[in-house]
């Protein structure tokens, strides 16, 4: 290989809520293959953003669990919560191109939006995962959503999604497992980019650290296909490069449904301590994770 071709850089991205488990092993198993079997990189990143449900020592024990069954990573390890700095230029980038808004709306305001609209369904969006943000705080005139902001009133920024891609244009992207993709930038609605609570979002902390640590194949669940997305969009709104992705099929139990709690111990942890051995493990986790 000439020293300048490209390096694939895989990462494994997990958050910090819990214990690590079947489905977790089988997706850092899929990130590491990738990487091996383009003699690439591999890079174990921490996704901490949300302080009520990470905790610092399920982040320890993640990474105490992923070396006894043997994964290896560069250090150091990125933890988000160390950048928000990042986010924050991010966030500031995307409002000098007049595409986010602040949003005044509560849970409960959105969901009463939504059943009231819900007898005109016209009016409510539906996305692959629900009813889409019905715009609310979109129709706000600027010096409302300004006075309203001075006012220290608590908000989230959205992404104003139509705005946006009138601005990048049409946008594609390459997927392993299915081609290529043509972004449909509207599918999730006008995402937020920062909450209430914490001045970040997963959508836009992904984007930023995927550039950031020079990602060149996001392999991840299925289950976040839907996102890229919108991935694609903040990436050419940020003049980010846009990886190659491969979205990998979810562990499933033998009757092929997702693997859950109910499917019984599916925590390394439990298993461990049942004594069942890592490479034991590592056979189970690696049903569809060749990569
Ligand atoms: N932190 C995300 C999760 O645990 C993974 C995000 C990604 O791979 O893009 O589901």
């Amino acid at each position: 290989m000439p020293d300048d071709a490209p390096t694939v850089i895989t990462r494994f991205a997990p958050s910090p809520t819990g214990f690590l488990h079947l489905g977790h092993v089988h997706s850092c198993l899929f990130a590491v293959n990738a990487a091996k079997a383009a003699n690439g990189r591999f890079l174990l990143r921490i996704e901490d953003i949300d302080p009520s449900r990470c905790r610092p020592d399920y982040e320890v024990m993640l990474k105490e669990d992923l070396a006894w069954l043997g994964f290896g990573w560069e250090e150091p390890v990125r933890r988000q919560s160390d950048h928000m700095e990042d986010y924050a230029a991010a966030l500031d980038r995307l409002a000098a191109l007049g595409v986010t808004y602040p949003c005044f709306c509560s849970r409960k305001e959105i969901a009463d939006e939504i059943a009231r609209a819900g007898n005109a369904p016209h009016l409510v969006a539906m996305g692959p995962e629900g009813p889409l943000y019905p715009g609310i705080c979109r129709h706000l005139s600027r010096d409302v959503a300004t006075a309203r902001t001075a006012a220290g009133e608590p908000h989230a920024i959205r992404l104003d999604v139509a705005k946006a891609a009138i601005l990048t244009g049409p946008l594609s992207w390459h997927d392993r497992a299915r081609g290529t993709i043509v972004a449909d930038t509207g599918l999730l609605g006008d995402i937020v980019l920062a909450r209430r609570d914490v001045q970040t979002s997963y959508n836009l902390s992904v984007t930023v650290d995927d550039a950031i640590q020079g990602v060149t194949l996001v392999t991840r669940g299925e289950d976040l296909f839907h996102a890229t997305h919108v991935h694609r969009l903040l990436q050419a709104l940020l003049s980010l490069p846009a990886p190659d992705y491969h979205h990998h099929g979810l562990l499933r139990n033998d009757r092929g449904e997702r693997l859950s709690k109910r499917d019984g111990a599916t925590g390394i942890r439990s298993l461990r301590a049942q004594g069942v051995s890592a490479a034991d493990i590592l056979r189970r986790a690696a049903y569809r994770a060749e990569g």
